[in-house]
């Protein structure tokens, strides 16, 4: 027997959550219940540097504004708490002693200049692929660095290619040593690294689809791996387009970019943005007044573009 869907909601809350985010945050929710699913919402505010609070608060509240409505974490708990990655820290910690007894954990001390060198190959998300200056240090060479330097935590990739189907991108593939190179588990100021918060929290809040915008469908496979390493089922993916501004810009929750309340303020309803949404989604002829409800017939993967989709200015007026 299939089990239930699971999906999740998993906002940064590094700024106000932009239309993009509410873009995916739909999909993500008409994908689950489409398939009698639940959602679970939990907060990714892994880097306390680049956290706040409020924003935690107001993506909550966005996300209810428009009617995407959850059934475990943020707020209602679960069996599968803490749900903010910020308190999970000795969660993680021992899912890297995980991986340290399988051996594959290596320290880094290399600097950001060194890492960021011209010369650098890059992987296609703009990363600097790592060049394995650490992969052999000898024990007493570590215990010599360690003197000066915190080291960063990486994980030394095997020589595999990760395949998989992507809902609604379709079949993708990457070879871990060309396309990521071994990567970061855990940063030298001790914050736990994005692949490994994201992934260990997925596996064990037993999420089973996981969908989101694409700028992350080159972190899949570096997911993957951590599935199968530690152990968990590896969830079904589907990422979405990029929504991008009207001038063709990608949208930032830096840039202050049109969010829920901002296009409140300017009299839209919740149920208008939704419709915009849902138009930007291809699930609708005309960018009509609507609840994610209303959408659940109208829903499938195969109307959303896979190109991403440009915001007609009228739609921030
Ligand atoms: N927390 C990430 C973000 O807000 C999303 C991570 C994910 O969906 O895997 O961009």
């Amino acid at each position: 027997m299939v089990g239930q869907t699971v999906g999740r909601f998993a906002p940064t809350p590094s700024g106000h959550l932009h239309l993009g985010n509410l873009f995916s945050s739909l999909l993500a929710w008409l994908s689950a219940k489409s398939q009698g699913g639940r959602i679970i919402f939990r907060c990714e505010d892994l880097d306390p540097d680049r956290s706040y609070r409020e924003f935690a608060v107001q993506a909550q509240h966005d996300l209810e504004l428009l009617g995407l409505t959850w059934e475990e974490g943020g707020g209602l708990g679960g069996p599968h708490g803490p749900y903010d990655q910020g308190s999970r820290f000795h969660f993680y910690q021992s899912q890297l002693d995980k991986l340290e007894a399988l051996g594959l954990v290596y320290p880094c001390f290399c600097s950001r200049a060194q890492l960021h060198a011209a010369s650098a190959p890059h992987a296609s998300d703009g990363e600097p692929i790592y060049a394995g200056t650490c992969r052999g240090l000898s024990p007493q060479q570590v215990a010599e660095k360690r003197k000066t330097r915190s080291p960063a935590l990486r994980l030394q990739v095997p020589e595999e290619v990760i395949s998989f189907t992507d809902l609604h991108y379709g079949p993708q593939e990457q070879f871990l040593p060309t396309g990521c190179g071994d990567f970061i588990l855990r940063r030298s100021d001790g914050v736990f690294a994005y692949q490994l918060a994201v992934t260990t929290d997925d596996g064990a809040m037993g999420v089973t689809q996981v969908v989101r915008g694409r700028d992350l469908l080159s972190s899949t496979p570096r997911q993957i791996l951590l599935f199968r390493l530690l152990g968990y089922p590896v969830p079904q993916f589907a990422h979405t387009p990029l929504l991008l501004a009207p001038d063709g810009r990608r949208l930032s929750k830096r840039d202050g970019d049109q969010c829920l309340s901002g296009l409140m303020a300017k009299g839209l309803s919740p149920q208008q943005v939704v419709g915009r949404l849902a138009f930007l989604a291809g699930l609708l002829p005309r960018p009509e007044a609507v609840t994610p409800q209303e959408l659940l017939p109208l829903f499938s993967w195969e109307k959303v573009p896979r190109e991403d989709v440009v915001i007609p200015w009228e739609f921030l007026e």
